[in-house]
C-alpha cells in the first residue's frame, strides 16, 4: 500500500512492508512518535518511508519481547522485570506510550535544543558543541568531550542494566553494543547498520531489579537522571540515561564523572539514586 506524507516542502512515498525481504533502503516508521516531528522539521530526510509495522514481532512472551510491543503494553505485563517495567511507566504521557515502541525508543534522537534546532554542531557534522560553551543544564556528565548530549531513553538504561539481547535482521548483540559515543571519524550514535532492523529483544529475568528517575516534573519529562539497577546472584549492574551521549553502564564510580559548568548538580542527583537503587536491591 501506498500513500504520501509531507516532509518539509516535499512529499515523502509511504510505504507498508509485508516481509522481511521487503525493505528497501527506506526510513523505518514504527508508532511515528519521534520520526514524523523530525521529518517535518527537516532533521531527518529521506526519499521514502516504509511503515514497518506488519513485520517486527510485538508480543510478550517470557524473556522475548517484540519490538512492536509499546511501551503502555511493557509498564503492565509481569512478565516484565520490575526495572524495565517501571522505566516505561515513567516515560513520556499515556498517549505517546500508548504509540511509541520499544524498538522506536531505543533509536530517539537527542533531546539537546541546538541538534534539535537544526544547529550546525560536530553531531549534525559541524565543527563546534554549542551546548559545552552554552546551555548544557540537562547535557551529559560522562564522556561529553566532543558531544555533551544526554542520552533521553530511560528504557535503554534499564536493559543495559538487565544485560538484555537485541535480535536483528542482520545480527545478535548485546543492547549496550546498539550504541556508540560520537566522534570525529563518525558522527553517530548507534551501530544499526542502513537496512537493519530491531525485531525483538532478549531480557533475562534478574533476581530483582530497579528503575529511579529524576526529573524536571511528577510526570511527563525526559529523565534528568535515570538509575537502572539489576542484581542477579549477587551481581549488580548499574546503567544511567540521561548521563552521557548513550545509555551508561556505571563501571566505578559516579565520581569519575566529568561535569560542565552548570551541570555538576547532576553528578549529585546520580549519586543519590545510585545509592538508593543500592538500598531497595538489598531491602
Ligand atoms: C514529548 C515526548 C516525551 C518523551 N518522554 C520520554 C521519556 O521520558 N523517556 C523515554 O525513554 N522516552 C521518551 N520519549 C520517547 C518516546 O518513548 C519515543 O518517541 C517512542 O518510544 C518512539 O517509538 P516509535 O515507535 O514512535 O518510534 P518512531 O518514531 O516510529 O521511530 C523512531 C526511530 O526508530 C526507528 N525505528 C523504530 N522501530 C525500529 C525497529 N524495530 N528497527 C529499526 N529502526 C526502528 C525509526 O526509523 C526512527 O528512526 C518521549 C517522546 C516525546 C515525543
Ligand atoms: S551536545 Fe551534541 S547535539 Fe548538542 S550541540 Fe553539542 S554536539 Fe550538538
Amino acid at each position: 500500500m501506498r500513500s504520501a506524507r509531507r516532509q518539509r516542502g516535499r512529499r515523502l512515498e509511504l510505504r507498508r512492508a509485508s516481509s522481511l525481504e521487503d525493505l528497501e533502503d527506506s526510513l523505518f516508521l514504527a508508532g511515528g512518535t519521534e520520526l514524523v516531528p523530525l521529518l517535518r522539521n527537516g532533521l531527518v530526510r529521506g526519499e521514502s518511508l516504509v511503515d514497518i509495522r506488519d513485520i517486527v514481532p510485538r508480543g510478550i512472551d517470557g524473556q522475548r519481547i517484540g519490538a512492536g510491543a509499546t511501551l503502555a503494553e511493557l509498564e503492565c505485563d509481569p512478565q516484565v522485570p520490575e526495572a524495565l517495567r517501571e522505566a516505561c511507566r515513567l516515560a513520556a504521557s499515556p498517549q505517546l506510550r500508548n504509540m511509541g515502541t520499544l524498538g522506536g525508543n531505543l533509536l530517539q534522537s537527542t533531546r539537546c535544543w541546538y541538534w534539535r534546532l537544526n544547529w550546525p554542531c560536530r553531531l549534525h557534522g559541524g565543527d563546534e558543541c554549542f551546548a559545552r560553551e552554552g546551555e548544557h543544564r540537562e547535557h551529559a556528565i560522562f564522556a561529553n568531550d566532543f558531544c555533551a548530549s544526554a542520552h533521553p531513553s530511560d528504557v535503554a538504561a534499564a536493559l543495559v542494566a538487565l544485560g538484555a539481547t537485541l535480535r536483528t535482521n542482520r545480527r545478535e548483540l548485546p543492547v549496550a553494543e546498539l550504541y556508540r559515543l560520537p566522534s570525529e571519524d563518525d558522527r553517530r550514535t548507534t551501530t544499526l547498520a542502513d537496512g537493519e532492523v530491531i525485531l525483538d529483544v532478549d531480557v533475562p529475568a534478574p533476581g530483582r531489579s530497579v528503575y529511579l528517575k529524576a526529573m524536571e516534573r511528577k510526570r511527563w519529562a525526559f529523565p534528568i537522571v535515570g538509575v537502572a539497577a539489576a542484581r542477579t546472584d549477587g551481581t549488580t549492574r548499574v546503567a544511567l540515561a540521561g548521563v552521557a551521549p548513550i545509555p551508561w553502564l556505571l563501571d566505578g564510580s559516579v565520581d569519575a564523572a566529568t561535569p560542565l559548568p552548570r551541570n555538576a548538580y547532576k553528578v549529585d542527583v546520580a549519586k543519590a539514586l545510585v545509592r538508593r537503587a543500592e538500598a531497595a536491591l538489598d531491602a
